[in-house]
């Protein structure tokens, strides 16, 4: 069964090799207090302090080094404005080559700034995601830029699978991991990757009760649009691609289940993960601490939660630890 997935364990610990030394192998910390709460131990995978803050480090770096010399030297080209695109201008820096990062206008000057300091080519172009996404693909037709994509892609999807081995080699008696769940990169790779090794451990993905693109795919047994709405996980958001080629099949054939979150219980879940467990983490990082919190998770210990990043605006992230509505989309400053 596992041997017939896109991305094998194999291909995953191939990966590990391929990246060791150039990303940080993230510890991992049991929450007394989640503990107490839910009845069983729980450990915090440490993620959000990976170089450039989340995970997607671990798979943009694989996908660089997967690279051909010819392919290395053209560059690297993605339409991202947050996590995706800081961790593609980092790795392919790191590794002497150009990532160029296409934007729309509309995208905060603070995040263009952001990621043109960690070495991009930033281009900015057209007035939505959409439009920044065609020069991707033109940059990719015209001068043979590399798209290196933020999950549907074999070598991204075993970068972030590496995580999983870390996991699993910290605490094999793990019974469930959860894991933040948007386009499935990290969901496939890391659910390959412990249940690979441990093939009774759970997998059980979170994400955000409204826009959640691959929990409305799984439920429809395909991949399917659904209307993109603004969360405090923001990098949550966003489709799985009518045309995935990866990421829906495995998480299809690995994940045990899916749970949904309100955004009152993320608020609550980054206050908790503030106030409890000192961390700042963004929207989407917070979110295997939410379920706890709101006794979602019901089954055996070990618990694992991923604390997949921290790139959150810290005035945003203020108003969430005071108690004050959060503001999104539009209303953001
Ligand atoms: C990208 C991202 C996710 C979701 O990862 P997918 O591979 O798209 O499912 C979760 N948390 C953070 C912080 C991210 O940047």
């Amino acid at each position: 069964m596992v041997s017939t997935l896109p991305v094998s364990l194999e291909d995953i610990r191939a990966a590990a090799r391929r990246i060791a030394g150039r990303v940080i192998a993230t510890p991992m910390v049991q929450s007394f207090s989640l503990g107490e709460l839910a009845g069983v131990p729980v450990h915090l995978k440490l993620e959000h302090h990976q170089t450039t803050g989340s995970f997607k480090l671990r798979g943009a770096t694989n996908a660089v080094l997967s690279l051909s010399p010819a392919e290395r030297s053209r560059g690297v080209v993605a339409a991202s404005t947050g996590n995706h695109g800081r961790a593609l201008a980092y790795a392919a820096k790191a590794e002497g080559a150009v990532a160029t990062i296409c934007m729309s206008r509309l995208v905060p000057e603070n995040k263009v700034s952001e990621i043109r300091r960690l070495g991009a080519d930033v281009r900015i172009v057209g007035e939505s995601q959409d439009e920044a996404q065609q020069e991707v693909e033109r940059l990719v037709r015209e001068e043979g830029l590399v798209m290196v994509p933020p999950f549907d892609h074999p070598d991204v999807v075993a970068g972030q699978g590496t995580l999983g081995l870390e996991i699993i080699a910290a605490l094999p008696e793990a019974a469930i991991v959860l894991v933040p769940l948007s386009g499935g990169g990290l969901a496939a790779g890391v659910a390959a990757a412990v249940k690979g090794i441990s093939p009774m451990t759970k997998m059980i993905g979170l994400t955000m009760e409204k826009g959640a693109a691959m929990k409305a795919s799984l439920d429809a047994g395909r991949p399917v649009q659904v209307e993109e709405v603004a969360s405090l996980a923001d990098s949550l958001g966003g489709g799985i691609g009518l045309d995935n080629r990866v990421t829906f099949s495995m998480c299809r054939d690995l994940l045990d289940d899916v749970i949904l979150l309100t955004e009152a219980e993320i608020a609550v879940g980054m206050r908790h993960a503030y106030a409890a467990e000192r961390q700042v983490v963004e929207g989407a990082g917070a979110v295997g601490i939410v379920a706890l919190l709101a006794g979602k998770v019901v089954g055996n210990g070990p618990i694992v939660a991923i604390l997949s990043g921290q790139n959150v605006d810290m005035e945003q992230h203020r108003r969430v630890i005071n108690g004050k509505a959060a503001l999104c989309g539009e209303e953001r400053p």
